[in-house]
């Protein structure tokens, strides 16, 4: 059983990098993120909650997302283990991961502040299928327009240099203190994420000794 943390900056590649560490290793990959969306989307009583926050224009508190975390793990489904993306949030919440999971590792994802800008200033988005696009690894065949359905991209609402500042400062101000909670533990790898996606793949199963990245066939 194998249980790991994944923290990093939005655009550091947590998603990325959790599910090809999730693949060959059957480890199951918990993305909060993935299941705020997922509860949106299919319109639950949380989903409209969630709803109602994003349109106050405020963050989904930690109470809500240690309550989904908890009855997630709960469902034990992880036979092989996990790896957790989007949390702990907190240093609260990361005493608390503590003392309830014995983890085997915490994959830091460094990415420096001025490449997280560079990485999120250029995503786009199609304003009528929402396929993603991105200006420096994912271009569009033609400016400014989907390759699917032709349809125009957009920046996201909230990928504005002031917003994204701002989630910056919030992210160092909530997350530096659980990495170095963590680092005193000695739980903590820190990768380079500004390397391409097999590289650091390949830092951090070198790193926690896991047999070699076999990308799906
Ligand atoms: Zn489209």
């Amino acid at each position: 059983m194998r249980k790991y943390v994944i923290l990093g900056v939005q655009g550091s590649g947590k998603g990325t990098q959790s599910a090809m560490l999730a693949g060959d290793l059957d480890l199951v990959h918990i993305s909060v993120g993935d299941i705020f969306r997922w509860h949106v989307k299919n319109h639950t009583k949380l989903g409209a909650q969630v709803r109602r926050l994003v349109a106050a224009g405020e963050l989904v508190g930690d109470d809500l997302v240690e309550s989904v975390v908890r009855d997630r793990l709960q469902q034990h489904d992880w036979n092989y283990g996990f790896i957790i993306d989007g949390f702990p949030r907190n240093r609260r919440q990361a005493e608390f991961f503590l003392e309830s999971y014995d983890i085997d590792g915490v994959i830091h994802l460094d990415l420096p502040d001025e490449e997280v800008r560079r990485r999120v200033l250029a995503r786009r988005l199609c304003s009528r299928c929402g396929m993603d696009y991105n200006l420096i690894a994912h271009r569009p065949a033609e400016e400014g327009r989907c390759d699917v359905c032709g349809g125009e991209l957009v920046s996201r609402a909230d990928d504005t240099p002031d917003a994204l500042a701002r989630r910056l400062r919030e992210h160092h101000s909530k997350i530096d203190p659980v990495v170095e909670l963590f680092r005193r533990k000695e739980y903590v790898m820190t990768v380079d994420a500004r390397a391409d996606k097999a590289t650091v793949q390949r830092a951090i199963r070198t790193r926690f000794n896991l047999p070699p990245y076999l990308p799906p066939q």
